[in-house]
This record gives structure tokens, sequence and C-alpha cells, in this order.
């Protein structure tokens, strides 16, 4: 047997030795929901779980209070750094409807697993706790701040009801539409007013109109969030947000200037100004490393575990992943943790995240991501092809 075959199985006893307290971990996380930024307790009782298995820990770190970077060996600077990513966010009313607590379970149990065979020379394995996912965009916080700067690799798992090793995301941006008018008696004195709500209905209708002329993989979608006071008052002022979406970061942009076009037209045809904000952190499309994905493939394989055939283009959405994916290789494999007729962002998933299958399916990802990193870091060439790849060399099966 070859010397990584026999690090491998120990890699996995290991992980199965840890499964008591990353089922904790992971449970513990889903029993305490914490939204954006507020992820304080999910934070400590991981950076306890990793610092007790002899790894260094940065809290605080990107200037978000619940964001941490963990190393092994303990403060080593060493390269190449493989590093895992855990997420922890909960959604408003729903809790762990998206599953995280199992990101961040297996995240936490992959870099573990893997330390108790990892030789100093190779290089070094990081745990990077990223807040936020779930709007926030703390990646994207973490990347301006350099956080990723020293990493080589990134890897993570992402809970669904399928299990699908490449599923590209969305570039997305985020709009605030304010719009300015006067008020006025609606029935005494309508022709003094300037209708906000006109102008916001009318960029509802201005996009419906531009929506048959995008392509298929754009999307745009949005609310209103202030439509006047009463019935009798015509609306000085009236709001809406809007996200706009496409498959690449180009089309984006110019899909974007169209919309903002809707928006100057109605406020020209209402006698209304537009108050345009663009959320500053605007996510990236996802650019899949299939390097990466080959080497995960095997590993996950060889544990029992078989993809669902599907496009990698079938229901996707955005994700803070997507900026990372450009800066450096990464692997946002999704693994099947239900029935793959349910939904993320739904009750049940909540539900399917702390079942025992769930669980298990944590701790397949958790081997699965660790067996890769250990390809990556025995094997010098498979790093060297994915970082090739990722630079534009194009994919060569390692
Ligand atoms: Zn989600
Ligand atoms: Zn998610």
């Amino acid at each position: 047997m070859q010397d990584i075959e026999r690090l491998k199985i120990k890699i996995c006893d290991h992980i199965d030795n840890l499964a008591p307290e990353l089922i904790e971990l992971s449970r513990t996380i889903h029993g305490q929901p914490e939204l954006a930024f507020e992820e304080t307790k999910a934070s400590h009782c991981l950076s306890s779980f990793l610092k007790k298995h002899g790894f260094s820990c940065q809290p605080g770190v990107g200037e978000m209070p619940t964001a941490f970077i963990a190393g092994y060996p303990p403060h080593s600077t060493k390269r190449p750094t493989v590093a895992f990513l855990a997420e922890y966010d909960a959604l408003p009313n729903l809790g762990h409807a998206c599953g995280h607590n199992l990101i961040a379970a297996a995240s936490a149990g992959a870099a573990v697993g893997l330390c108790s065979c990892l030789f100093e020379q190779w290089g070094r394995i990081a745990v990077l706790g990223t807040p936020a996912e779930e709007g926030g965009g703390g990646k994207i916080k973490l990347i301006n701040k350099g956080l990723f700067n020293n990493l080589d690799v990134a890897l993570m798992f992402h809970p669904d009801s399928k299990t699908q090793l490449v599923k590209r995301a969305l570039a997305m941006v985020a709009l605030e539409v304010n719009f300015h008018g006067q008020a006025a008696h609606a029935a005494a004195a309508p022709h003094e007013g300037r209708n906000a709500l006109d102008a916001v209905i009318m960029s509802f209708n201005n996009i419906n109109s531009l929506r048959q002329q995008i392509r298929d993989d754009a999307r745009i979608h949005g609310i209103i969030t202030h439509g006047g006071e009463a019935p009798n008052i015509i609306p000085h002022f009236a709001a809406a947000r809007f996200m706009v979406r496409a498959l690449d970061n180009t089309y984006l942009q110019q899909l974007l200037a169209r919309v903002i076009d809707c928006f100057k037209a109605a406020a020209q045809a209402s006698c209304t100004r537009l108050e345009l904000k663009q959320d500053e952190l605007s996510y990236a499309a996802f650019k899949p490393n299939y390097g990466l994905v080959e080497l995960f493939r095997p590993n996950l394989k060889s544990l029992g575990l078989r993809e669902t055939p599907g496009s990698e283009l079938a229901n996707i959405g955005s994700s803070d992943i997507g900026n990372v994916s450009r800066l450096l290789p990464s692997l946002h494999a999704n693994i099947a943790i239900c029935p793959a007729d349910l939904s993320i962002h739904t009750p049940e998933f909540a539900n399917a995240a702390i079942s025992d299958f769930g669980q298990r399916r944590m701790l397949l990802a958790a081997k699965a991501l660790s067996l890769t990193a250990l390809d990556l870091l025995y094997y010098p060439e498979c790093l060297k092809g994915v970082k090739q790849e990722f630079e534009g060399g194009g994919h060569n099966t390692l």
C-alpha cells in the first residue's frame, strides 16, 4: 500500500474518533442560530475546538469580531497553505436553513483530521472563520483586509439536496432605489404633487420590459420597501430594493447600466428625483477549478458517495465564495443532506441540517475535504496543476 493510502486511512480514522465532538459542534451551532456578524457563540466554539486540537487561533480578524483564522502547525507561516472555510451564520426566522452549522463542523473536522498526519515541511493548514455569508459578504470583507493573501487554495462544502461538485454562482449587485417627489392632497390638489410611488411602479414596469431582452442566465428582482403614507396623500417618497445578477461579471455591468436607465426613465416621467445607492459589496460569479474537483471526486467516491447528475447551472444563486474563487483556486462542493426534492432556505432543510443523516454527510464531507487537502500537500504537482488552471493555463487532467 502506498504511503498516501495509509495516511488517508489514518485521517478517516481520526475523523471517526472526532465524530462525537464534531456532531456536538454542529448541533450546538444549529441550536443557537446567530445572524450575520452576530455569530459570537459559533465563532467561539469553533475556535475552542481548534485550539484544543493544537491550532493557533486569531479571533476578530478583518475588523469583524466573529471572524477568525486558525493555523497548524501553530504560528507557522509556511507555504503552501491549504485553507478550509467555515461559514456559521443563520437566516432570519428560519435558523440554520442553509446548513452552515454543517459547513463549520466539516471544515473544522477536515483540518483537525489532516493535522494528525501533516509533516511540517509539506506546508500549513488554515481554517478561516467567515461570518455573514447570507448577505453581508463576510468573505469579501476578509479579502479586502488581506486575509486571503497568504493562502494557496480554499476548500469547503455546502449542504444541498443534491451532490454536485460544481455549481456555479451568479455575480450580483444590490441596489437601494429612492425617489423624491412632492406631497399633495390626492383629491383636492393632485396637480401640485409629484408622485414618487408612480416612479417605483414605472421602474418595475420598465424592468419587466427589459426582461424580455436579457440573457437567460441573468436575473433582476426587487421589492417595494416604502410606498407612501396614506391613500389621500400623493407620496413624496417611495423606495425599492433590487438585485441584479448574471453569470459573468462583464454582462452584469452591462445589464446594471440598463437597469439604472429604467430608474432614470421613471424619474423623468414622474418628475421626481432619483437617489440610487449601490451596495459596496458586489458578489462575483463563481470561477470553478476543475483540477480541484478532479482531486475531490475520487476521494468522495472512495467514501461511497456518488454525484447527482445535473447541470452546473441549475438552481444557482450568489455567494461570497464567488469573490474568493477569483482570488485563488477554490472548491465549493455541494453534498446532499436530504431528499432531492427539498430546497435550501426552508424549515424542512433546517431539520435536515440537524438530522442523523445530515450529521453523517457532514462527517463524510470532512473526510473528503481532508483527503483532498492531503493530495495537494503530498503531491506538489497537484497543487501546481490547480494553480496553472487558475492562472488561465486551462485544466489538465492530473
Ligand atoms: Zn443560504
Ligand atoms: Zn449557504
